[in-house]
């Protein structure tokens, strides 16, 4: 077991992508959050998963549970914009019924979802009924405005003709329906980050059972980390029952060291936010939830 100050706790970190085609095509990625619930949920592992699907507006996430194959594909693709996930963990324990809840979703998220199971505070039967969470690494959000604004005037494309969009080598990628690609410098986007993700310490989702991002790896795969017992057991049964390629991340560029940088980026500026926060006034200090 790795422990390291920066990427948390973990057994294994590789570089992986699914050999499922149809989930592939429309990954954001190497498609393991998506390949990894379907196989969840058909091994029983889990019966149904929080996702971010498609809401009412192009682009914006609507957070729903989903209980088969073809609902947890309609969550594929990262949308750069706030999905409450967490919204519905404890409906998933109600009318849907669920016993084996997995969860989908960013780095706090899934701090949420630990916070809940050790401190459920109105959140009777959740502990127990959390089966399988994956993670994804995560540098900071946005609001659903802040996301129209960066694509439409930063980048000139309406948000309704865009087929994906990615955030490497420093621009805000966006790639259109009729193959054009338009990028900002990642520079303009900073000033719409949503605030709040300023405090946040966690970059590669320290708490999933597994957690994966596209840092580190080339195009079209996943870098992954397994973490938990619970994570270790499915992606090794999932990796013998031929889910994934998967190469040692030492074997691929850029690799961990890229991950690390961006890692040390995001936590010790906002560290420095948070020490910021606590010399905020005069003899008032903002409050620090970590304290
Ligand atoms: C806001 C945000 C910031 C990110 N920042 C980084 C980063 O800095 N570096 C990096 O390497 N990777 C980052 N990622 C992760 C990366 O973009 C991919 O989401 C990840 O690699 C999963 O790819 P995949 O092919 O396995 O996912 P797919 O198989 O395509 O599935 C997509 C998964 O993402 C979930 N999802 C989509 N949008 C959201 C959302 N808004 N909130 C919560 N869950 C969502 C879906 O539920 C689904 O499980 C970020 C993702 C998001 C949503
Ligand atoms: S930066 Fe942190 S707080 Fe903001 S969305 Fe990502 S994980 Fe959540």
């Amino acid at each position: 077991m790795v422990s390291d100050p920066y990427l948390g706790k973990y057994t294994t970190c590789i570089s992986a992508r699914s050999t499922d085609r149809e989930i592939l095509k429309k990954a954001q990625d190497g498609g393991i959050a998506t390949t990894l619930m379907v196989y969840a949920l058909e091994e029983g592992i889990i019966d149904g998963v929080i996702v971010a699907g498609e809401g009412d507006l192009p682009w914006k996430p609507r957070p729903f549970v989903a209980m088969s194959r073809k609902d947890i594909l309609k969550a594929q693709k990262a949308k750069y914009n706030i999905s409450p996930q967490i919204s519905w963990i404890k409906e998933a324990t109600r009318s849907f019924g669920l016993d084996k809840v997995g969860v989908t979703g960013v780095c706090c998220q899934i701090q949420a979802v630990r916070k809940a199971q050790l401190y459920p505070i109105n959140m009777r039967d959740v502990p127990g009924k959390i089966a399988f969470v994956v993670g994804l690494f995560c540098m900071e959000n946005f609001l659903y405005d802040s996301i129209q604004a960066i694509v439409e005037d930063h980048t000139n494309q309406s948000l309704s003709s865009v087929k994906k969009m990615r955030i490497g080598k420093g621009k805000f990628q966006v790639y259109t329906e009729r193959g054009n690609v338009a990028t900002a410098p990642l520079q303009a986007t900073h000033k719409y980050g949503q605030p709040g993700c300023y405090v946040c310490l966690d970059y590669v989702s320290n708490l999933g059972d597994i957690s994966t991002g596209s840092v580190g790896s080339p195009d079209g795969w996943s870098t992954v980390f397994v973490r938990t017992r619970v994570g270790n057991d499915i992606w090794s049964k999932a990796v013998d029952a031929g889910l994934f390629e998967t190469k040692p991340i030492e074997e691929v560029k850029p690799g961990l060291e890229l991950v690390m940088k961006l890692a040390k980026i995001k936590l010790d500026g906002n560290r420095k936010t948070l020490e910021e926060r606590r010399n905020f006034g005069v003899n008032k200090a903002l409050r620090d939830p970590y304290a």
